[in-house]
């Protein structure tokens, strides 16, 4: 009996129209999908309450008792029913302002009722707008009703009576009839020995659980199951990967990296940047092919490492390439890394949309012969004329920044795939990069450069603004540069582009003796250039600009970060912002400023970002208020598989469990073909196979 193979349609109370609408609303197709379609919530009504004990604070009443007698009030559109509910303790008014007709139809005096809803005091008196009724004789006794499921509903379906008790009813019969049982899909021995509910009481209890205790083991069970296939999945792709893919192997390290570490590096590497250096170099010398997440805080140093990690590579006598999201950055790469190699001898070229064809087709001639070491560019890297010799090791700077598509066409540079290595200074938390990126190995750099003083942020509203213009010149008298930056966010970027030119002509105005740059992503690459080239070069002091600057731009003597209708930006983009100070020696702020009325999750939001510097504690918070679905970083690919009841920000613990056990049963038995894993071998295959797979996508 496979469920997904159970249309909807034909379940009693749902025919086509409301099958359709379920599958478009909420991707509901068949009938594992509805049993998949977890309540959200549950409100328990193995009780009556008594009229006098209610309060407005109760989400839910349940009472028992009798209409007194219905009143019509008002006419016309503004008319309602209102009928005096009594139980004898109290009274209760219930109202309607739809389907009065059906309402007294239906219902009489002299019944006694079971009212279901949410309380609300008006008038010195207590009523509910539009109660559940039921007839008490019809219902089964309290204790029997035990916890209620409330399930997600889209507007367009409560517009189509497929509401939340709708949704039961239909949910309701199908539990009764799967009681007999279902195929379980977990292994006996691990059901044993993490003393699991089986997965007919699981969904049975899920549903209409008998009560909290149930209710809790149904839950630890579906969620155990959901992030074990998970990882199960990834795992065996991985596994399966490492087989058929060898990797260049770099042998050695050789005469670049050597007389770059001993004689050009200006500084001490950080014992992170050393720690991340082995991981790579133990990669690159296994004759697999290495496909590694560097997370590291903004500022954090990863920049040397792709480029030590690139000197590998030379050394072994590969070309290796490094991709950035925008060309400010890869200009920006550019130049530090020339900076940093010196008279070593390496071959270094960038390439952008903006490189003039005629350059561009020495360049094209230089990579193809070999003669070029490093090729540092955007996007434009991968466009089809350009071909590598030997491409060995491909750095990936910023990768949120990058489409899967984007990447893709890269691995077709080669036949052999290149080492890889995707930065982010976006910090994904853990149990996130467990699963999103559960199948590349993961590197962290958790340390800064020494001498960084924290950033002061500060959160400041509208009304400081005279305040902050005299801060700003104080920063600027004492030598130091600033940015100010507003939202540009695609539906309304008209408005915003006009947003960023009166603040523009604001600063302009306001400090007339200052030189201000402004940077947008409407300017010409050209334009975009010169005026960054001019606020690197300190020529000018105030730099206007949307989030074109985010990612990678370093100005060291740029102390000051103002962040402007600051409520528009999420909080790894704010703290991305925030890392373009705090470069320097001298100490940096950020101020965020908004109007003064703000929803309360904004509020935390910039509460937390006064409170940390943190990057990994700010994208735990974010997990935490916006869920893992909208997390930057995961944006762009969305999560790569729908999570419909473990959660990422509280189930930690049990993810790596998981895990854990999924790695030990792959080890044992890697096509699961043990009589007892066979269940697990078909339900991978049944699994969508829609998770991406960042080392081989092609
Ligand atoms: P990010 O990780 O944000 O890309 P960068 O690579 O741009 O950071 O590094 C930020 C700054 O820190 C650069 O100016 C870089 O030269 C400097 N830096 C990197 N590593 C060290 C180190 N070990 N000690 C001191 N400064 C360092
Ligand atoms: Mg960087």
């Amino acid at each position: 009996m496979d469920l997904s193979y159970q249309e909807i349609k034909y379940l009693p109370g749902v025919g086509p129209k409301k099958a359709d609408l379920l599958s478009k609303e909420l991707g509901i197709r068949n009938v594992e999908d509805l049993l998949k379609h977890y309540p959200y919530k549950y409100v328990d009504r193995s009780r009556f309450y008594y009229l006098h004990e209610i309060s407005e604070d109760m989400p839910f009443i349940q009472v028992k008792g009798q209409i007194v007698r219905f009143e019509k009030v008002g006419e016309g559109h503004n008319q309602r029913l209102t009928a005096i509910f009594t139980d004898g303790h109290g009274t209760l008014e219930l109202v309607w302002f739809k389907g009065l007709k059906y309402v007294l139809d239906k219902y009489t005096t002299k019944i006694e009722y079971v009212i279901f809803g949410k309380p609300t005091a008006f008038n010195g008196r207590f009523n509910i707008v539009h109660p559940e009724i039921e007839i008490a004789s019809k219902l089964p006794p309290p204790e029997q009703m035990g916890l209620q499921p409330f399930y997600n509903t889209s507007e367009k379906m409560k517009n189509s009576f497929l509401n939340s008790k709708a949704i039961q009813k239909i949910i309701f019969p199908l539990i009764q009839s799967i009681k007999t049982g279902i195929p379980e899909t977990l292994p006996a021995y691990l059901l044993k020995k993490f003393a699991l509910l089986n997965l007919t009481e699981s969904l049975v209890n899920i549903h209409f659980p008998k009560n909290a205790d149930l209710l809790n083991k149904a839950r630890q069970r579906l969620k155990f199951e959901e992030l074990f296939y998970i990882q199960l999945n990834l795992l065996q792709q991985t596994r399966w990967r490492d087989q058929h893919y060898k990797g260049f192997v770099f042998s050695k390290i050789g005469y670049y990296f050597n007389t770059f570490f001993n004689e050009h590096l200006p500084f001490e590497l950080t014992n992170a940047q050393k720690r991340v250096l082995r991981e790579i170099r133990i990669d690159v010398a296994s004759g697999k092919q290495m496909n590694r997440l560097l997370q590291g805080d903004v500022g954090s140093g990863k920049t040397l490492v792709a480029l030590m990690a690139m000197l590998m590579a030379v050394d072994n006598g590969f070309q290796a390439c490094i991709m950035a999201p925008t060309e400010i950055l890869a200009t920006q790469h550019y130049v530090s890394l020339q900076e940093f190699l010196g008279d070593l001898g390496v071959q270094v070229a960038l390439l952008t949309g903006s490189t003039r064809s005629k350059d561009r087709v020495v360049l094209h001639e230089k990579l193809r012969s070999g003669e070029l070491n490093i090729l540092i560019g955007t996007h434009a890297v991968i466009e089809d004329t350009v071909q590598f010799a030997n491409l060995g090791l491909v750095v990936i700077d910023e990768q949120h920044r990058f489409g899967v598509e984007q990447r893709s066409r890269l691995w077709k540079k080669n036949t052999l795939l290149p080492h890889i290595l995707v930065m982010t200074a976006t910090p994904i938390p853990r149990t996130l990069a467990m699963t999103v990126y559960g199948d590349l190995s993961i590197s962290v750099i958790d340390e800064l450069p020494p001498g960084r003083k924290p950033i002061q942020t500060y959160h400041y509203y509208e009304s400081k603004r005279q305040a902050l213009n005299g801060f700003i010149v104080k920063q600027v008298e004492a030598g130091r540069q600033i940015y100010i930056v507003y939202p540009l966010i695609q539906e309304s970027e008209k408005v915003d582009l006009q947003n960023l030119e009166s603040g523009y002509e604001y600063i302009r105005e306001t400090f007339p003796h200052y030189n201000v740059s402004m940077v947008h992503g409407k300017l010409k690459p050209k334009e975009k250039e010169f005026q960054m080239q001019k606020f690197v070069r300190g020529e000018t002091q105030i730099m206007v600009a949307t989030t074109v600057i985010e990612v990678g731009v370093n100005v060291p003597n740029a102390s000051v970060m103002v962040i402007e209708s600051a409520q528009r930006f999420g909080l790894s983009q704010l703290h991305q912002l925030r890392g373009r100070v705090g470069r320097g020696a001298e100490q940096s702020f950020c101020i965020l400023l908004t109007g003064f009325k703000l929803a309360s999750e904004t509020r935390k939001r910039m509460e937390i970002m006064v409170r940390t510097n943190d990057g990994f504690e700010i994208s735990e918070a974010d997990l935490r208020l916006r869920g893992p679905g909208d997390l930057e970083g995961t944006q762009q690919s969305g999560l790569p598989f729908d999570l419909k009841i473990a959660n990422l920000a509280q189930d930690g613990k049990m993810l790596e469990i998981a895990r854990k056990v999924a790695m030990e049963i792959l080890e044992s038995d890697p096509q699961l073909e043990e009589k007892e894993n066979r269940v697990m071998g078909n339900q991978l295959k049944k699994m969508k196979t829609n998770t991406l797979n960042w080392g081989s996508i092609s």
